[in-house]
């Protein structure tokens, strides 16, 4: 089971939230330049590094804020929790 701790909430089951995304991922700063390509690449490559990992997860059945979690996708433990724009150390 894996806890997260929503910052307006506190600790909930997973159940609660839905995965939003890779946390990591910066937007274009003028999609209008972009390739196909380079959309390509934005959209569907990922790296899959196993290790902690930054994460969004919606908090979809409490207060339907966004969370970021710093989670190790090998164990799934959960190392931190904080708003989106919180800065998490990523461990190396
Ligand atoms: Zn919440």
């Amino acid at each position: 089971m894996i806890r997260i701790t929503c910052p307006h909430c506190g600790p909930r089951d997973q159940a609660e939230f839905s995965y939003a995304g890779d946390a990591t991922r910066a937007r274009r700063a003028d999609p209008a330049t972009a390739t196909a390509a380079d959309w390509h690449d934005y959209v569907y490559l990922r790296d899959n590094p196993p290790g902690p990992h930054l994460e969004f997860w919606h908090h979809i059945h409490g207060c339907r804020r966004y969370v970021k979690v710093l989670r190790d996708v090998t164990s799934h433990e959960v190392l931190a929790c904080g708003w989106p724009d919180a800065e998490l150390e990523v461990p190396r």
